[in-house]
């Protein structure tokens, strides 16, 4: 089974090309210069026309959520729903995050979202473990996962009494990634801090969605990242700060990459788009933007955006975690440290950000770079994906740059019931996304197997000497 782009424009980190691309079964065959013409017996099966179009990579999203238990409830997309969503927004390979509940152990939540993903995802997929009870099991087990191909273990500076970690917990489980030579990513809020700032606002009567963003101040972000930064140095650990939301966390961040020291952050799209203000829409409008960091006011939108031009933010994920307005978001109502934290935005990553091209913010190639090529090194997965080459996997999109559409809950194939993105015009859309050699959407249709999808086992961060 061939395929064979023709006439499209190949946009790479690396820059751009005016190439056909040749697909044998799941791997890229061939990229043809245009003037040089088909290699001889270069034949295809199948021809898709990609003229005035963007052939990239196809997303990666590598901070996902499907089917999470929080606060007593699950975020509303399954592994089937979820990876459908992305491949209609040109992502076609999500890694999500295996659950460590406190009193059990890494590889039975490993084994228990392998039983959640096996079978049902439209793309390819890897996990990061969260560890959440860290002690001298879980310690060793570490190892155990990342010969499982489970390469980076997250933790937590927020949601004390969830998955909150110590410092001294925290620096444990960075000597054992220091050891391994595991990517330790953080959740860095001070949410011993946060949790009185709540407190006292719920007290005081404050109980609408905004003080939800008005409790967890930047400084406290910027704080914890500081925290972790030196924790990792001390332990000498590679260190990923995920969704970085505040300008002072972005500072700290900066000032550890100029230093030398392996600190890597990701932000996402509702911090590039959204702010405070949606949080204080009335009527628990508010509600549908709670999300952890929250949203900030607009001059931090810009000081990320810089961030991804000098690559102090490297790479853009979604942190993708649904919830149902109706009944999901509503059990806050009342009291807004009751609603689940989540944005829904496996959708939408690559259109946000190819608005971000649009408007001049990123270059097309660092627009690649943020949401395929950079997540695929830093979490083990290069150059079998992200990138067009010979011999990575066919994971392709097709792009068009100049058509229209509108984002919406009426449209979307994510399973939850508003958009964040309501009424927002993007330029740009994913017209054919292609899985490992096989077209699973095409023109706005779901077209692949259910199931194609399979688990990818991880490498080691590919930043590292
Ligand atoms: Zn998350």
């Amino acid at each position: 089974m061939s395929i064979l782009i023709r006439g499209g424009t190949v946009v790479t980190a690396e820059g751009t090309l005016a190439a056909d691309v040749l697909i044998a079964g799941e791997k890229i065959a061939a990229v043809i210069a245009r003037e040089a013409g088909l290699p001889a017996g270069g034949r295809a099966g199948q021809v898709i026309d990609a003229t005035g179009k963007y052939v990239i990579p196809g997303g990666i999203d590598a901070h996902t959520h499907m089917e999470m238990p929080f606060g007593g409830t699950f975020s509303s997309d399954t592994f089937e729903t979820g990876t459908k969503a992305a491949a209609h927004g040109g992502t076609t390979t999500i890694i999500d995050f295996a659950v460590q509940a406190k009193g059990t152990s890494l590889l039975a939540a490993l084994d228990k979202w392998h039983e959640k993903a096996d079978g049902n995802c439209a793309v390819d997929y890897g996990f990061h473990m969260i560890v959440s009870d860290v002690n001298d099991a879980t310690l060793k087990e570490m190892e155990a996962c990342i010969g499982a191909g489970v390469t980076s273990f997250k933790m937590f500076m927020a949601y004390p009494g969830v998955f909150y970690a110590t410092d001294g917990e925290i620096l444990l489980a960075m000597q054992q990634a220091s050891r391994t030579g595991a990517t330790v990513m953080m959740h860095a809020e001070n949410g011993i801090a946060i949790d009185q700032l709540v407190a006292q606002a719920l007290a005081a009567g404050r109980t609408a969605p905004v003080h939800h963003g008005l409790t967890r101040p930047p400084e406290l972000e910027g704080e914890a990242t500081s925290r972790a930064i030196a924790l990792a140095q001390v332990a000498g650990c590679p260190l990923y700060i995920v969704h970085l939301s505040a300008a002072h966390a972005l500072e700290a961040v900066a000032e550890a990459r100029d230093r030398g020291q392996n600190v890597f952050a990701e932000t996402c799209p509702q911090y590039l788009y959204l702010s405070l203000d949606d949080l204080a829409r009335p009527d628990f409008e508010g509600a549908k933007f709670v999300c952890s960091p929250p949203l900030r006011t607009p001059d931090h939108s810009a000081a990320l955006w810089r961030g991804l031009r000098t690559n102090d933010l490297a790479v853009v994920s979604t942190d993708h975690c649904p919830f149902c307005f109706k009944e999901q978001k509503e059990l806050g109502r009342g009291d807004f440290a009751k609603i689940p934290n989540g944005i829904p935005g496996v959708e939408h990553r690559m259109d946000l950000l190819h608005q971000g091209v649009v408007a001049g913010e990123i270059t097309l190639q660092r627009w690649v770079e943020t949401c395929a090529t950079t997540p695929a090194r830093m979490f083990g997965l290069y150059p079998r994906k992200g990138t067009i080459a010979p011999g990575a996997d066919a994971d392709i999109v097709v792009y068009d740059p100049a058509a229209r559409q509108t984002l919406s809950a009426a449209t979307h194939h994510m399973n939850v019931d508003y958009s964040a993105y309501e009424g927002m015009e993007i330029t740009g859309r994913a017209e054919v996304t292609i899985s490992r050699g096989r077209v699973v959407v095409r023109d706005g249709e779901f077209a692949g197997p259910p199931g194609h999808g399979s688990f990818l086992p991880r490498g080691l961060n590919q930043y590292l000497a």
